[in-house]
Parts: structure tokens; sequence; C-alpha cells
């Protein structure tokens, strides 16, 4: 039943990552791809039904328009892979381990599914771009928001403290590294990203997701450098690190905090 259950979820996944490609190309072009018939961004060919089938089309196809033979870029099939990993790892992390099913572990479910959606999509515009696109982020942060309050209606306080207070700190930390960089270091839009991962991770997860991207962040630059791909002054979008942190913190957080805690007490 599991098996079934889990086969169902990351075939959902991938048809949601498709959906995310949509709207990744409308942010792109402000051209309304999802509504109506889906056509080739290239030839603007309408797609038939086997053009879109997630991950299989592309390699039906190895990677080419049917029509035009010119290439489709890898960023569909990634995304649609993406998608149905995360999706899996949020039922098996988020989900299965409460055992008992309500209709709050449900909504707690879609909660979950859905930011991590919007995630999906700033860390490929802000790759492709090297910004955060503003209206994704406010509409993940409200939602965010209102599934937060829950906890103060629940008077589940501590909940609702950790993820309000954290949000707060890392919001006012990033903000004050904008302001005296000037943006050199940090954009306005990660300073909204921290604040949104706040209130989706909570206190301690949020700092371990924060220290693993600026980690990751250092590590991937100096790569990027050494290959000459970047000097030392070119931009690197961080909101990338900010979400692989973000995933990081969320499937593994308790485990690795654990880790890291068992370990200073020994020294
Ligand atoms: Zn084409």
């Amino acid at each position: 039943m599991l098996h079934f259950l889990n086969i169902f979820i990351f075939l959902l996944g991938l048809c949601a990552g498709s959906f995310l490609n949509c709207v990744i190309y409308r942010l792109e072009t402000g051209k309304d791809f999802c509504g109506g018939r889906s056509y080739c961004p290239q030839c603007k060919k309408q797609l038939g039904f086997f053009d879109l089938i997630p991950v299989l089309s592309f390699l039906f196809l190895k990677g080419k328009c049917r029509y035009c033979s010119q290439k489709i870029s890898l960023q569909y099939p990634l995304v649609e892979i993406s998608t149905a990993l995360i999706f899996l790892l949020i039922f098996n992390f988020q989900f299965l381990i409460s055992k008992q099913f309500s209709i709050f572990i449900f909504l707690n479910l879609i909660y979950y599914w859905l930011i991590s959606c919007f995630l999906i999509i700033i860390f490929v515009y802000d790759l492709k771009h090297y910004l955060i696109p503003t209206k994704i982020i406010y509409l993940a942060t409200i939602i965010s928001l209102i599934f937060n309050f829950q906890f103060l209606i629940s008077k589940q306080f501590s909940i609702f403290n950790s993820a309000i207070v954290s949000a707060a700190n890392v919001g006012l930390f990033f903000w004050l590294i904008v302001l005296f960089s000037k943006e050199q270091w940090l954009g306005l839009g990660d300073a909204k990203l921290g604040l949104l991962m706040s209130l989706f991770l909570g206190f301690p997860k949020i700092i371990l997701a924060l220290f693993s991207a600026f980690l990751i962040g250092a590590i991937i630059g100096l790569i990027l450098i050494l290959l000459g791909k970047k000097q030392l002054k070119s931009q690197v979008p961080f909101g990338p690190f900010l979400i692989v942190g973000t995933f990081l913190a969320l499937f593994w957080g308790k485990e690795i905090i654990e880790w890291y805690l068992n370990h200073l007490v020994i020294f």
C-alpha cells in the first residue's frame, strides 16, 4: 500500500514540477503558458499530449523539440524530478512520522508541499536571473504567516513564537547586512527569503539552514573562482544556496543538530 502511495506521490510531484516550469516561464516572459494549450517556447508550435508527459517526453525526444529540433532546456526535466523527490521526502519525513491521520496533518502536508513549490520557483528564477520574484516571495510569506497563526489559535505558543521570533531576528540581521553592504553582499530579495525561511523552519532549524547556505555558498564560490569561472567580485546569486540550506534543515535538521550538540558536549 505504502509503495503505491509513494509512486502516486512521485507522479503527483512530476506533474507539479511540470506546472512550476509553466509558472517560471510565465514569470520570465509574462506570457500565459499554463492556461490553454502549451506550445514550444522556440517555434511556438502547439504541443500534443505526448510532448507534455513529464521527463518521459524529454527522454523520448532526446531533449529536442519534435517540430523545430531546437534543444529543450534541461531545466524542464530537472525541475520535474526535483519537485517529485521533494514531495516524496516531505511525505516520508513530515507526514509518515506522525503515524496518525487527521485533516490537520493532511493540511500540514499540503502546506509543506506548497511552500516547497514556491522555493523551487525562487531557486530556478534566482539562479537564471539573479533576482528573487517579488510576487512569489510575498505570496509564500503570507501563506506561511497564516499557517503559523493556527498555532496561536490552538495555543501552541512555543511553535508560534519560534517561527515569529526567528523571522523577526533573521529579517533584521539580513536587512542590516543589506543596508551596510549597500546590497553588495546580499540583496533585499535574500532578506525577504530569509524571513520566509524562518517562518517555514522555526528555531533552531533556521540557524542550521543559514549556516549551511553560507558554508555551501563559500565552497561553491571558491570552486568557481579556482576554475576561473568567476572572479572574487563577480555576482553569484545567494537565493539557491539559502534554498538548499532550507531543504537540508527541513529533512535532516534534527539529526544534524543532535549530532552537533552531542559532539559539542564532549569537547
Ligand atoms: Zn519547437
